[in-house]
C-alpha cells in the first residue's frame, strides 16, 4: 500500500536512518515484531526493557511508515466523544478508555525523557472549538460527562475564547493534558537506543509474505524465501496490517496535512494550543518547534491511492481556507503539503492484544486519530501479556471485548 503521498515534513526534517541487515535464513527470535513505526518501536522498548529479546522487520526503511506522515497530535480524547462511547458500550470499559488514553500522554513522556532522547516532545493544551450550535451542545454533554468521571476538562464560554485565542466560535472544551511530538524521530531514536542499550535486532527492507502457525510459535516467510521462526509474534503493521488478520476491523479512509513557513512566536495563538473542532469533515492544527502551523483533516471515506493524490492541491487549499476562517488576523504561507491514509474502527478504540484462539499472535493495531496514544497502550498491554501480568485494558481493546 502507498501509505502516503507529497512532502512530509518530518521526512524532510530529520535524516533517514539508513541502516541495512540482512535475515539470514532459518534465523530465530523469541519476538518477533512486524513494523518498525513508532508502535514498533514502543512494543520493542517496553519488551527489551523487561529483558524480552526480540527483533523487527519492517519491509521499508526504518519507520518510514505512517509514522513519518503523522501531526503527531497527543490527546487524550478519543475519536469518539465520551457520551457517544457511552451510548456505544458498558460504562466501565468506556471510561478505562479514557483514563487509559490520558495516562498513555505522560508515560510516553517518561519512555522518552528516561531514555534521554530528544523526540520534541512539548506538553500542550488542548482547545475542542464548538464549530456550530449542534457543535456547542455537543461540547457541554461532553464537558457534564468527562467532569463525572474525574476526566480533565473546562467550558469556555464565547467571550472567554474570544479574549484568550482571539476565536470568534460559541464555545469550546479546554484542558491542558495534551502534547505533541515528532512521531518519526521519536520512534528511530528509540530503535537506535534499544540496539546500543539492548542488542535489538533490526531488519528494515523485510517484507514478511506469510505467517505459519507451528508448534510453540510462528515461522515467518520473507518475500525472498527466508525463514524466521519465532515464539511470539507482534504484528505492528499499522494500517497494513490487514494481511495479517483473520477478520476485517477497521476501514480504511484518506487525510491531507500541510505545514506553513515558521512564523515568529508572537504571531500565533495563545499557548500554541492544540486546536480542534467539531464539524466535520475534520480540521485540526498545531504548532511545531520551529513555530511552523502544522494543520490537517479533510478525511474522505475512501483510501483509493490514486483519487486521494488527487485531491492534495483542492484539499490542502481547504485546510488553508478554514484556518483563514479561524485566524484573518495570521498570515501564512503554506511550504509542503501531503496526505496519508488512515483507519478507524466501529467503536473508535484500538485493537490491541492476543487473537482468540492464537495465544502467540499479538497485534498492536493503534487505529484511530489517536493512533500513538494507542501505539503505548498496546507496548504496556503486550509486555504485560508477556510477563503474565493482569491488565484490565485487555477486556477494553481486545479483540474480543463486546
Ligand atoms: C496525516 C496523518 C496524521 C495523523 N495524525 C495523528 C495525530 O495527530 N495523532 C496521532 O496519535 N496519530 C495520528 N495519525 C495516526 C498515526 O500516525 C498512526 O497511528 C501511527 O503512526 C501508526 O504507527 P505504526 O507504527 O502503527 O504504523 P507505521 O508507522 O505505518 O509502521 C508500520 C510499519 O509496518 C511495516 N509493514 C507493514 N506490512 C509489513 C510487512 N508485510 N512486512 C514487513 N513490514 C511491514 C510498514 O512498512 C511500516 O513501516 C496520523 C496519521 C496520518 C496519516
Amino acid at each position: 500500500m502507498d501509505l502516503y503521498a507529497g512532502f512530509p515534513f518530518w521526512l524532510i526534517k530529520n535524516p533517514l536512518y539508513n541502516y541495512v541487515n540482512e535475515v539470514k535464513d532459518r534465523m530465530h527470535t523469541d519476538v518477533a515484531i512486524i513494523g518498525s513505526g513508532i508502535t514498533g518501536a514502543l512494543v520493542a522498548h517496553e519488551l527489551c526493557a523487561s529483558g524480552i529479546s526480540c527483533a523487527i522487520f519492517d519491509k521499508r526503511a526504518v519507520s518510514t511508515g505512517s509514522s513519518a506522515a503523522s501531526t503527531a497530535q497527543l490527546q487524550y480524547e478519543i475519536d469518539v466523544p465520551l457520551f457517544k462511547l457511552l451510548e456505544k458500550i458498558p460504562e466501565k470499559p468506556a471510561v478505562i478508555a479514557y483514563r487509559a488514553s490520558l495516562q498513555s500522554i505522560s508515560d510516553i513522556e517518561q519512555v522518552f525523557r528516561k531514555a534521554k532522547i530528544d523526540a520534541e516532545f512539548q506538553r500542550r493544551s488542548s482547545l475542542f472549538l464548538a464549530s456550530d450550535k449542534k457543535g456547542c451542545k455537543e461540547i457541554k454533554k461532553e464537558f457534564l460527562t468527562r467532569k463525572k468521571y474525574g476526566l480533565p476538562v473546562n467550558l469556555l464560554e464565547h467571550e472567554e475564547l474570544q479574549q484568550t485565542y482571539g476565536i470568534n466560535r460559541l464555545g469550546a472544551l479546554w484542558n491542558e493534558e495534551a502534547a505533541q511530538m515528532d512521531a518519526y524521530r521519536s520512534a528511530i531514536l528509540l530503535l537506535q537506543y534499544n540496539q546500543r542499550r539492548h542488542d535489538l535486532r533490526l531488519y528494515p527492507y523485510t517484507r514478511i509474505a506469510k505467517h505459519e502457525a507451528v508448534r510453540n510459535g510462528y515461522v515467518l516467510h520473507t518475500d525472498d524465501g527466508k525463514q524466521i521462526s519465532c515464539h511470539y509474534l507482534i504484528v505492528a503493521a499499522g494500517y497494513e496490517a490487514g494481511q495479517f488478520l483473520p477478520r476485517k476491523v477497521m476501514d480504511l479512509s484518506s487525510t491531507y496535512a500541510l505545514v506553513t513557513e515558521p512564523l515568529r512566536p508572537d504571531q500565533l495563538w495563545h499557548d500554541e494550543s492544540l486546536i480542534w473542532e467539531t464539524a466535520l469533515p475534520y480540521f485540526y492544527l498545531r504548532v511545531t518547534a520551529d513555530h511552523r502551523i502544522m494543520m490537517g483533516g479533510e478525511d474522505v471515506p475512501f483510501r483509493n491511492e490514486r483519487l486521494r493524490d488527487a485531491l492534495l492541491s483542492r484539499k490542502t487549499k481547504r485546510l488553508l481556507e478554514k484556518f483563514a476562517g479561524l485566524f484573518p488576523h495570521i498570515p501564512v504561507h503554506c511550504d509542503m503539503t501531503w496526505c496519508g491514509t488512515f483507519s478507524s474502527t466501529k467503536d473508535g478504540l484500538p485493537y490491541i492484544g492476543a487473537y482468540p484462539g492464537s495465544p502467540n499472535l499479538f497485534f498492536a493495531l493503534g487505529y484511530g486519530g489517536n493512533g500513538i496514544t494507542f501505539s503505548m497502550i498496546a507496548a504496556q498491554m503486550i509486555r504485560n501479556k508477556l510477563k503474565g501480568v493482569k491488565d484490565e485494558r485487555e477486556s477494553v481493546f481486545g479483540f474480543d471485548r463486546k
